[in-house]
């Protein structure tokens, strides 16, 4: 059971070749990945300890503004939240 490269995934990448560029604001269409850091309570976790969930998020490298939802997606993150 592994989908790395799935028809749905093959064709994803196909047509990224073909896709519009997503430009900042400042008009820089080049982006670097960062990580923002979310501090959950305990008392919401359960754990003994606060946890700190990082959250991948993607900058533009001129002017640092994070690219918000629209952008590229990268749900590796939506797993660490399961309720
Ligand atoms: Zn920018």
């Amino acid at each position: 059971m592994q989908n790395i490269s799935s028809p749905r995934e093959q064709a994803i990448l196909s047509a990224l070749k073909n896709a519009e560029d997503i430009l900042c604001k400042c008009g820089s269409s080049v982006f670097s990945q960062g990580s923002k850091l979310k501090k959950l309570s305990r008392i919401l976790t359960g754990e003994p300890e606060d946890a700190i969930v990082p959250i991948p998020v993607v900058y533009c490298i001129k002017c640092n503004t994070i690219l918000e939802k629209g952008g590229i997606d990268n749900n590796d993150s939506s797993s660490l939240i399961t309720s």
